[in-house]
């Protein structure tokens, strides 16, 4: 046949039985794909009360009850850009060079001078991390990369599909979360690639200290790990705490920065995230070029808001950040003094974002097993539900999201108090 003779020209096997039926599989990288908690939400049946309205403290979306909203210069910027019509092709994979002006003019102080060329916008905050993790992690040599536990399930799902293994250090509880260093140094092994931290963090809601920064670094500067820095909280901290960022310190450790529009401009949907190369000492100059040319794979980010992204850095008054950082403490205020009237929760301060962890003390509540069929049993009894902290790899707390409205967050405090004091045995 004609098709076997170019087969063989070309030295190609030549299929002698063609199957029969349809056999369409998915690659590695798509099975080993996970959302880990979509696994775990997926798995508990939920059925709220119908008695009882539902409210949920669980969606890390500041936008879906529509009380908090972005600044009027953010909409402004956008409208314009549309209007103009000036940012309809395509950009730079990298993006414009004015947008990434933008982001290292933003990101510029408290000593720290970032450069145009260091800045590579990208499809969110998670298409920034998925960049840095893939470019500093390989599957096929077996590297690893360290993690936060507690931490944000993203980076375990971006390092696996590509086959890069993790490794948790813990975080200390009664430490106000900081990393256990001696944990964290003993994972390290001659395939780890990349540190990962997240400062301020989600779940935990903790600030790292300047000292505590430095005491990390310090450990990567030994090892020359190179750290991934997911600062998406960046200044979204409460009156009294600094946010320090990493590369404000001098350490000589090459960082990749990521940081983005989501959480502290209060959109994100609409997937405006960077990557910022700081690296002091030239450590990362194949880096910055592999970085490229990751980008051109998706070429970059929307231009639209790429195209308002000036305006919207720029022009968005100080008292817009004040005032979503004065809701938020404020509604961490009334949690915490909400489950101060719960038997057996433990609430935990945060310092800043968006959210609060609970311990529940799961000796206390002898009826549920795991703190799975906690978050499970007070869905069906107070129609409340809050991500169990399975969610971010750590058993036996839970995560309240307080971007709600100050009267559904109040109620869902009592419900959670009423569920927790019939079910508390001492
Ligand atoms: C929300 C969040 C992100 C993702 O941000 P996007 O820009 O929406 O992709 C990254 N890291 C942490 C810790 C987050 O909480």
């Amino acid at each position: 046949m004609l098709d076997n003779k170019l087969k063989e020209q070309n030295n190609l096997t030549i299929i002698e039985d063609k199957p029969e039926v349809w056999k369409v599989e998915p690659s590695t990288t798509a099975k080993n794909c996970r959302n880990f908690i979509r696994d775990i939400v997926d798995n508990l049946d939920l059925k709220p009360n119908p008695e009882k309205p539902v409210i949920a403290l669980s969606l890390g979306d500041p936008t879906i009850y529509g009380n908090l909203t972005p600044s009027e210069e953010t909409i402004q910027a956008i409208v314009s850009i549309l209007e103009e019509g000036s940012c309809n092709g395509y950009a730079p994979s990298v993006g414009y060079e004015n947008a990434r002006a933008a982001v290292a003019e933003y990101l510029s102080h408290d000593g720290v001078n970032i450069n145009t060329k260091d800045v590579i916008l990208c499809s969110g905050c998670s298409s920034s991390l998925e960049h840095c993790i893939t470019v500093l992690a390989d599957g096929v040599k077996n590297h690893n990369i360290l993690i936060p536990r507690p931490g944000f399930p993203i980076y375990r799902t971006l390092a696996e599909a590509i086959g890069v293994s993790v490794r948790y250090y813990n975080l200390i509880p009664e430490n106000n979360w900081e990393a256990d260093l001696h944990h964290l140094e003993s994972q390290i092994d001659q395939n780890t690639t990349a540190i990962v931290l997240n400062n301020p963090s989600n779940p935990c809601g903790s600030v790292f200290s300047e000292d505590h920064l430095r005491n990390i670094l310090e450990i990567a500067y030994r090892y020359k790990i190179p750290i991934i820095a997911d600062e998406i909280y960046e200044r979204l901290v409460f009156s009294g705490e600094k946010f320090v960022s990493t590369a404000s310190l001098n350490s000589g450790v090459p960082i990749l920065i990521c940081g983005g529009l989501a959480k502290r401009f209060l959109v994100p949907g609409w997937r405006l995230g960077w990557i910022v190369v700081y690296d002091e000492i030239g450590a990362f100059e194949n880096i910055r070029n592999a970085l490229i040319c990751l980008s051109q794979r998706t070429i970059g980010s929307n231009t639209l808001i790429q195209g308002a992204l000036p305006s919207i850095l720029q022009n968005t008054p100080q008292s817009f950040h004040d005032e979503l950082i004065n809701t938020l403490s404020k509604h961490a205020q009334l949690a915490y003094e909400g489950l101060q009237n719960a038997k057996g929760l433990s609430p935990f301060m945060p310092q800043g974002t968006m959210y609060m962890i609970v311990e529940i003390q799961m000796q206390k509540f002898p009826l549920f097993h795991s703190g799975l069929e906690f978050a499970q049993k007070m869905m069906e009894e107070e129609s409340v539900f809050c991500l169990p902290g399975d969610c971010f790899a750590i058993s036996g707390f839970m995560r309240i999201v307080l971007t709600i409205p100050e009267e559904l967050l109040q109620e869902a405090c009592v419900r959670i108090a009423e569920f927790c004091n019939r079910h508390y045995v001492n």
